[in-house]
């Protein structure tokens, strides 16, 4: 039977291998050894990676892996690799698999057992938090919020209460409806940085109360024009902490004095909690 470490030999490795968000000069000396040695290069677009590789001098075969193809494309790449074919993963820019395809490839050939190794460098996300003055100790990335109004706002209304700083990604063309949307739902006072253009000539940080960075937005001709990530502060106090009694309380005071509906109406205004929740609790505790 062969050993782990002859089958290590045997087959190939899958390199994820991060490129550059806007300056190429991000791209790591380790990225460009790796890309020379590997066999075929894997990308989400290859008419823009062989830019990259021609601007390094290099002709690959390459192959395109992207969000539409992934799953079919998984096992004609595990193939390559079982048969001793070395593979770089590349996406558009920045790290493979952060909102970039490469999830189901790496997750299978972590199944079958093949190596897989990444070669580090930029992240937008990373980037942007390490430049922000934010707490990092703590963060979620939320990746893109929906593209729908309706289900846009529903997921920031049920951030509202993160304690953790919260990192999204967004288009330019929804950048503007984005910051008021994110005004509306945490508050015109919880502080925001929007990071622009990250590492590119026009790099901009826009720092501030959300209702502030919204309203320079609208005016600001270049927000519409660039790639930005969003960083909210964590709310300063967490619901579930402690709080959960006084909204009991707060529902028992409020029910003693008016009907049912009406509480649960104030309860919400008061706490931002859902009306229907507070009006569902509200008519548990009156029949204790
Ligand atoms: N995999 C990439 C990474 O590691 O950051 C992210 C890919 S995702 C499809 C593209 C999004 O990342 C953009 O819409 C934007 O939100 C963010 N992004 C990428 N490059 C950026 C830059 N130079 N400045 C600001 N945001 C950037």
């Amino acid at each position: 039977m062969a050993s782990d470490s002859s089958r290590v030999r045997q087959t190939g490795v899958l390199y994820i291998v991060a490129t550059p968000i806007g300056n190429l000069d991000d791209l790591s000396a380790r990225a460009i050894e790796t890309l020379k040695k590997v066999d075929v290069v894997a990308a989400e677009d290859t008419r823009h990676s062989r830019r990259l590789l021609q601007h390094l001098g290099l002709q690959k075969t390459m192959l395109a892996l992207h969000d539409h193809n992934e799953r079919e494309r998984t096992d004609s790449v595990l193939d390559l690799l079982e048969k001793g074919r070395s593979i770089a993963l590349v996406s558009d820019a920045g790290t493979p698999l952060i909102s970039d395809p490469g999830y189901v490839l790496v997750r299978e050939a972590r199944l079958r057992g093949l190596v897989v190794t990444p070669i580090p460098g930029a992240c937008a996300l990373i980037a942007a938090l390490s430049a922000a003055g934010l707490p990092t100790d703590r963060f979620r990335f939320e990746g893109f919020l929906p593209a729908k109004r309706g289900a846009r706002r529903a997921a920031l209304e049920a951030l509202k209460h993160e304690v953790a700083t919260l990192v999204f990604y967004e288009s330019p063309h929804r950048i503007l409806e984005t910051a008021a949307e994110i005004a509306a739902a945490f508050g015109a006072e919880r502080e925001v940085v929007f990071g622009r253009e990250l590492t590119k000539a026009f790099e901009t940080f826009y720092a501030g109360a959300a209702g502030e960075v919204s309203g320079q937005l609208t005016v600001d001709p270049f927000a519409v024009k660039g790639e930005f990530v969003v960083m909210v502060h964590g709310a300063t106090q967490a619901p579930e902490e402690g709080v959960n009694l006084d909204v009991d309380l707060l529902l028992r005071l409020l029910t003693a004095e008016l009907p049912v509906k009406k509480a649960a109406r104030m309860a919400a205004e008061l706490t931002g909690l859902s009306k229907n929740a507070l009006y569902q609790r509200a008519l548990e505790i009156k029949e204790v």
